[in-house]
Protein backbone atom coordinates (compact mmCIF):
# COMPACT_ATOMS: atom_id res chain seq x y z
CA UNK A 1 0.00 0.00 0.00
CA UNK A 2 0.72 3.39 -1.04
CA UNK A 3 3.31 4.78 2.01
CA UNK A 4 3.19 8.45 3.83
CA UNK A 5 5.92 11.17 3.61
CA UNK A 6 7.21 12.73 6.29
CA UNK A 7 5.02 15.70 5.91
CA UNK A 8 2.07 13.84 5.73
CA UNK A 9 3.03 12.16 9.20
CA UNK A 10 2.52 15.12 10.58
CA UNK A 11 -0.19 16.32 8.76
CA UNK A 12 -2.54 13.29 10.01
CA UNK A 13 -0.55 12.92 13.17
CA UNK A 14 -4.33 13.11 14.97
CA UNK A 15 -5.48 10.52 12.78
CA UNK A 16 -2.14 7.82 13.18
CA UNK A 17 -2.45 8.32 17.03
CA UNK A 18 -6.22 6.90 16.91
CA UNK A 19 -6.27 3.35 17.62
CA UNK A 20 -9.04 2.50 15.38
CA UNK A 21 -7.60 4.65 12.44
CA UNK A 22 -3.41 4.42 12.74
CA UNK A 23 -1.12 4.32 9.89
CA UNK A 24 -3.10 1.80 8.07
CA UNK A 25 -6.08 3.64 7.97
CA UNK A 26 -4.69 6.66 7.15
CA UNK A 27 -2.73 4.92 3.85
CA UNK A 28 -6.17 3.38 3.26
CA UNK A 29 -7.61 7.13 2.99
CA UNK A 30 -4.51 8.35 1.00
CA UNK A 31 -4.82 5.35 -1.24
CA UNK A 32 -9.37 6.29 -1.45
CA UNK A 33 -10.85 7.92 -3.98
CA UNK A 34 -14.52 9.67 -3.61
CA UNK A 35 -16.81 11.20 -5.98
CA UNK A 36 -19.03 14.27 -4.16
CA UNK A 37 -22.20 14.99 -6.48
CA UNK A 38 -23.01 19.05 -5.43
CA UNK A 39 -21.03 21.54 -4.03
CA UNK A 40 -24.01 22.97 -1.89
CA UNK A 41 -24.73 22.95 1.63
CA UNK A 42 -23.97 19.35 2.27
CA UNK A 43 -20.51 19.27 0.08
CA UNK A 44 -19.40 22.07 1.26
CA UNK A 45 -18.77 20.54 4.72
CA UNK A 46 -18.22 17.12 3.35
CA UNK A 47 -14.90 18.53 0.90
CA UNK A 48 -13.03 19.60 3.62
CA UNK A 49 -13.66 17.40 5.90
CA UNK A 50 -12.56 14.77 3.27
CA UNK A 51 -9.45 16.42 1.94
CA UNK A 52 -8.27 17.38 5.37
CA UNK A 53 -8.47 13.56 5.97
CA UNK A 54 -6.38 12.90 3.63
CA UNK A 55 -8.53 11.05 0.90
CA UNK A 56 -6.17 10.83 -1.62
CA UNK A 57 -8.51 11.64 -5.17
CA UNK A 58 -11.65 14.27 -4.92
CA UNK A 59 -13.94 14.55 -7.49
CA UNK A 60 -16.12 17.10 -7.20
CA UNK A 61 -19.55 17.39 -9.86
CA UNK A 62 -21.56 20.22 -9.67
CA UNK A 63 -23.10 22.44 -12.59
CA UNK A 64 -23.89 25.83 -10.59
CA UNK A 65 -22.47 28.72 -10.09
CA UNK A 66 -21.94 30.74 -6.67
CA UNK A 67 -24.92 32.86 -5.93
CA UNK A 68 -25.74 34.99 -3.37
CA UNK A 69 -28.61 32.93 -1.93
CA UNK A 70 -25.57 30.08 -1.57
CA UNK A 71 -23.58 32.12 1.04
CA UNK A 72 -25.95 31.54 3.88
CA UNK A 73 -24.52 27.89 4.11
CA UNK A 74 -22.28 26.84 1.61
CA UNK A 75 -18.84 27.95 3.38
CA UNK A 76 -16.48 26.63 1.26
CA UNK A 77 -17.53 30.07 -1.17
CA UNK A 78 -16.98 33.92 -0.29
CA UNK A 79 -18.98 36.88 -1.45
CA UNK A 80 -16.53 37.86 -4.19
CA UNK A 81 -16.70 34.70 -5.58
CA UNK A 82 -20.28 35.22 -6.89
CA UNK A 83 -20.94 33.91 -10.18
CA UNK A 84 -18.16 31.29 -10.43
CA UNK A 85 -18.21 27.83 -11.35
CA UNK A 86 -18.83 26.32 -7.82
CA UNK A 87 -16.98 23.27 -9.08
CA UNK A 88 -13.59 24.41 -10.10
CA UNK A 89 -14.06 26.69 -6.69
CA UNK A 90 -14.30 23.80 -4.33
CA UNK A 91 -11.89 21.80 -5.98
CA UNK A 92 -9.69 24.97 -5.25
CA UNK A 93 -10.51 25.13 -1.98
CA UNK A 94 -9.84 21.64 -1.11
CA UNK A 95 -6.21 21.35 -2.89
CA UNK A 96 -5.38 24.49 -1.18
CA UNK A 97 -6.45 23.10 2.36
CA UNK A 98 -4.56 19.59 1.55
CA UNK A 99 -1.65 20.22 -1.11
CA UNK A 100 -1.11 16.45 -0.76
CA UNK A 101 -4.23 15.06 -2.16
CA UNK A 102 -5.74 15.98 -5.81
CA UNK A 103 -9.35 17.50 -6.50
CA UNK A 104 -11.07 17.16 -10.11
CA UNK A 105 -13.81 19.55 -10.63
CA UNK A 106 -16.69 18.68 -12.94
CA UNK A 107 -18.94 20.95 -14.16
CA UNK A 108 -21.33 19.03 -15.51
CA UNK A 109 -24.86 17.91 -14.13
CA UNK A 110 -25.57 14.76 -13.31
CA UNK A 111 -28.28 12.31 -14.79
CA UNK A 112 -29.10 8.77 -15.85
CA UNK A 113 -27.51 9.24 -18.52
CA UNK A 114 -23.87 10.18 -17.38
CA UNK A 115 -24.06 8.78 -13.94
CA UNK A 116 -22.14 5.61 -15.01
CA UNK A 117 -18.94 7.17 -16.71
CA UNK A 118 -18.76 10.08 -14.14
CA UNK A 119 -19.09 8.09 -10.78
CA UNK A 120 -17.08 5.09 -12.44
CA UNK A 121 -13.42 3.83 -10.65
CA UNK A 122 -13.73 5.98 -7.30
CA UNK A 123 -14.58 3.95 -4.12
CA UNK A 124 -17.33 5.69 -2.48
CA UNK A 125 -19.92 8.22 -3.90
CA UNK A 126 -20.76 10.81 -1.66
CA UNK A 127 -24.10 12.42 -2.77
CA UNK A 128 -25.18 15.99 -1.15
CA UNK A 129 -27.28 16.75 -4.49
CA UNK A 130 -30.73 18.48 -3.29
CA UNK A 131 -33.53 16.65 -5.48
CA UNK A 132 -34.75 13.11 -5.71
CA UNK A 133 -34.16 12.56 -9.36
CA UNK A 134 -30.32 13.52 -9.16
CA UNK A 135 -30.32 11.17 -6.03
CA UNK A 136 -32.41 8.11 -8.01
CA UNK A 137 -29.75 8.29 -10.53
CA UNK A 138 -26.46 8.67 -8.49
CA UNK A 139 -27.87 5.20 -6.33
CA UNK A 140 -28.53 3.63 -9.98
CA UNK A 141 -25.15 4.44 -10.89
CA UNK A 142 -23.39 3.46 -7.60
CA UNK A 143 -25.57 0.05 -7.52
CA UNK A 144 -24.65 -0.90 -10.74
CA UNK A 145 -20.99 -0.11 -10.28
CA UNK A 146 -20.91 -1.88 -6.95
CA UNK A 147 -19.90 1.38 -5.06
CA UNK A 148 -20.54 2.24 -1.83
CA UNK A 149 -22.86 5.77 -1.75
CA UNK A 150 -23.29 7.80 1.40
CA UNK A 151 -26.44 9.72 0.62
CA UNK A 152 -27.30 12.61 2.51
CA UNK A 153 -30.09 15.00 2.53
CA UNK A 154 -30.78 18.31 4.42
CA UNK A 155 -34.09 20.46 4.47
CA UNK A 156 -35.56 22.88 6.72
CA UNK A 157 -34.46 21.47 10.00
CA UNK A 158 -34.25 17.54 9.13
CA UNK A 159 -31.49 15.85 8.08
CA UNK A 160 -30.62 12.11 6.88
CA UNK A 161 -27.66 10.04 6.12
CA UNK A 162 -27.28 6.66 5.12
CA UNK A 163 -24.89 4.53 3.74
CA UNK A 164 -26.16 1.62 0.87
CA UNK A 165 -24.45 -1.27 -0.93
CA UNK A 166 -27.58 -2.44 -2.47
CA UNK A 167 -26.07 -5.13 -4.97
CA UNK A 168 -25.32 -7.08 -1.46
CA UNK A 169 -28.41 -9.64 -0.58
CA UNK A 170 -30.69 -8.38 1.79
CA UNK A 171 -29.24 -4.62 1.77
CA UNK A 172 -30.84 -1.60 0.62
CA UNK A 173 -29.96 0.46 -1.83
CA UNK A 174 -31.47 4.44 -2.08
CA UNK A 175 -34.40 3.16 -4.36
CA UNK A 176 -35.84 0.68 -2.59
CA UNK A 177 -36.03 3.75 0.15
CA UNK A 178 -38.07 5.96 -1.50
CA UNK A 179 -39.63 4.31 -4.35
CA UNK A 180 -39.95 5.10 -8.10
CA UNK A 181 -42.50 8.21 -7.68
CA UNK A 182 -39.49 10.75 -7.72
CA UNK A 183 -37.37 9.87 -10.88
CA UNK A 184 -38.09 13.12 -12.74
CA UNK A 185 -39.38 15.51 -9.37
CA UNK A 186 -37.65 18.12 -8.24
CA UNK A 187 -40.25 18.68 -5.82
CA UNK A 188 -38.42 18.41 -2.83
CA UNK A 189 -35.50 21.21 -3.56
CA UNK A 190 -34.43 23.39 -0.39
CA UNK A 191 -35.13 26.87 -2.59
CA UNK A 192 -38.62 25.99 -1.98
CA UNK A 193 -38.58 24.65 1.64
CA UNK A 194 -35.71 26.65 3.04
CA UNK A 195 -33.01 24.81 5.15
CA UNK A 196 -30.45 25.87 8.02
CA UNK A 197 -27.11 26.70 6.93
CA UNK A 198 -25.64 24.55 10.80
CA UNK A 199 -28.47 22.15 10.04
CA UNK A 200 -26.71 21.25 6.60
CA UNK A 201 -22.93 21.70 7.85
CA UNK A 202 -23.77 19.19 10.65
CA UNK A 203 -25.29 16.68 8.16
CA UNK A 204 -22.77 17.00 5.69
CA UNK A 205 -19.62 16.42 8.52
CA UNK A 206 -21.59 13.11 9.20
CA UNK A 207 -21.85 12.30 5.63
CA UNK A 208 -18.22 12.54 5.63
CA UNK A 209 -17.78 10.90 8.65
CA UNK A 210 -19.53 7.67 7.55
CA UNK A 211 -17.38 7.88 4.21
CA UNK A 212 -14.22 8.02 6.21
CA UNK A 213 -15.06 5.30 8.48
CA UNK A 214 -16.59 3.38 5.58
CA UNK A 215 -12.97 3.78 3.73
CA UNK A 216 -10.56 3.81 6.61
CA UNK A 217 -12.36 0.36 8.00
CA UNK A 218 -13.13 1.72 11.47
CA UNK A 219 -16.39 0.39 13.55
CA UNK A 220 -19.44 -1.86 12.57
CA UNK A 221 -20.92 -1.54 9.13
CA UNK A 222 -23.76 0.37 8.73
CA UNK A 223 -25.20 -0.41 5.11
CA UNK A 224 -29.19 -0.06 5.56
CA UNK A 225 -29.48 2.13 8.46
CA UNK A 226 -30.53 5.23 7.97
CA UNK A 227 -29.71 8.43 10.65
CA UNK A 228 -32.12 10.89 10.73
CA UNK A 229 -31.45 14.43 12.46
CA UNK A 230 -34.01 16.76 13.86
CA UNK A 231 -32.23 19.83 13.97
CA UNK A 232 -35.15 22.09 15.84
CA UNK A 233 -35.04 18.95 18.85
CA UNK A 234 -31.02 18.49 18.89
CA UNK A 235 -32.00 14.75 18.69
CA UNK A 236 -30.61 11.85 16.30
CA UNK A 237 -32.21 8.79 15.67
CA UNK A 238 -31.16 5.73 13.62
CA UNK A 239 -34.22 3.22 11.54
CA UNK A 240 -33.24 0.01 9.34
CA UNK A 241 -34.28 -0.12 5.85
CA UNK A 242 -35.84 -3.40 4.72
CA UNK A 243 -34.63 -3.79 1.10
CA UNK A 244 -37.60 -3.71 -1.03
CA UNK A 245 -38.01 -7.47 -3.48
CA UNK A 246 -39.51 -5.15 -6.28
CA UNK A 247 -36.80 -2.40 -6.83
CA UNK A 248 -36.02 -2.44 -10.67
CA UNK A 249 -32.55 -0.98 -9.45
CA UNK A 250 -30.89 -3.48 -6.67
CA UNK A 251 -33.06 -6.83 -6.78
CA UNK A 252 -31.37 -9.06 -9.22
CA UNK A 253 -33.47 -10.19 -12.28
CA UNK A 254 -34.21 -14.21 -11.97
CA UNK A 255 -33.03 -16.78 -14.88
CA UNK A 256 -34.56 -15.91 -17.65
CA UNK A 257 -36.15 -12.07 -16.68
CA UNK A 258 -34.39 -9.15 -18.68
CA UNK A 259 -32.04 -7.13 -16.43
CA UNK A 260 -34.63 -4.30 -15.36
CA UNK A 261 -31.53 -2.01 -14.84
CA UNK A 262 -32.57 1.21 -15.91
CA UNK A 263 -29.53 3.09 -16.58
CA UNK A 264 -27.74 2.74 -19.25
ZN1 LIG B 1 -33.07 -1.24 -4.25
Amino acid sequence: MTELADDELDRYARHIVLPQLGGVGQRRLKASSVAIIGAGGIGSSAIPALAGAGVGRLTIIDDGNVEKSNLQRQTIFRDDQLGRPKAALAAQYASALNPRISADPVQQRLDSSNAVELLGGHDLVLDGSDNFATRLAVSDAATKLQIPLVSAAAVQFQGQVGLFRGWEAGKPCYRCFVGDAFDSDDCDTCAEQGVLGALAATVGSFAALAAIRALAGIGADVAGKLFLFDGGALEWRTINLPEDPGCKACNPPRDGEEDRFTVE
